[in-house]
């Protein structure tokens, strides 16, 4: 690693250490999230604000850069692995765990038996692993498309560690657990960052791949939460989120 880092430009080799710091920051808001559940020291209305914001920051992050840049890189075909990333996330969070929504969990009657704790964490896990992904794919194309994928794993960080620590406790396996669980996330967010950042040949799959996890967990995991919330405020907030990125993109990539 040490020696790959020494063979390359100095440019890449920065850009590799910035994907690994940020994501060490991604894997903290996993812990931070957790942590907030534990203590309880949270509001439901702010937890709200981070989805909102981040469902609609993703998914203009999503088709505005990842994937536009995702075709630059491997042509129409690209969107093939956009699509599986899309059903990867689909078939680990829903299809294999009987028992998925981001959120607090209050529905302890879903997980008595130790087979749903295991596999909703696996799904999240795998999730948290792409993350990760995207966060070193996107450096490694360029500082700007690294930078605004990290703000979007960032903002869903959060409310992905509190989730899974809500789960962790609503199964009454104590406050231990709970942390250990949000700071595993945090670690599959790692190891995604270290992997990419390692096999750089496999960018024009990463990318895509990632991409359509971000649609995924933007459109169907953060979204109907937003909607359950009877508020047109929380609605509007989407589009503040869809609105920073334009605006960020007009005043920064150049
Ligand atoms: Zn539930
Ligand atoms: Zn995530």
């Amino acid at each position: 690693m040490i020696l790959g880092l020494l063979g390359m430009n100095h440019d890449l080799a920065f850009r590799i250490t910035l994907a690994g710091g940020l994501g060490l920051v991604a894997a903290a808001g996993n812990l931070l999230g957790g942590y907030f559940v534990v203590h309880r020291d949270w509001s439901r209305r702010v937890l709200q604000y981070f989805l909102a914001l981040g469902a609609g920051y993703m998914l203009a992050v999503a088709f505005v850069e990842v994937i536009p840049e995702s075709i630059r890189l491997g042509g129409e075909q690209s969107l093939s692995f956009v699509l599986i990333g899309f059903f990867l996330v689909h078939l680990f969070e829903h299809t294999i765990a009987p028992h998925f929504h981001f959120g607090e969990e209050t529905h302890h009657e879903e997980f008595h038996d130790h087979h749903a704790q295991t596999t909703l964490l696996l799904g999240l896990a795998i999730h948290t692993f792409f993350d990760g992904v995207a966060i070193a794919a996107g450096f490694l194309v360029s500082t700007w498309l690294g930078a605004v994928i990290f703000f979007a794993v960032f903002l869903h960080k959060l409310p992905e560690g509190f989730t899974v620590a809500s789960v962790v406790l609503a199964c009454g396996k104590g406050k231990r657990n709970a942390i250990l669980a949000a700071g595993l996330l945090g670690a599959a967010t790692l190891l995604g960052v270290l992997l990419t950042s390692a096999l750089q040949g496999q960018l024009k799959y990463a990318l895509p791949l990632s991409g359509g996890v971000t649609v995924y967990v933007a459109a169907t995991d953060l979204l109907p939460e937003v909607n359950r919330e009877p508020n047109w405020r929380m609605a509007l907030l989407v589009f503040v989120g869809v609105a920073s990125l334009l605006i960020m993109q007009h005043f920064f990539h150049v």
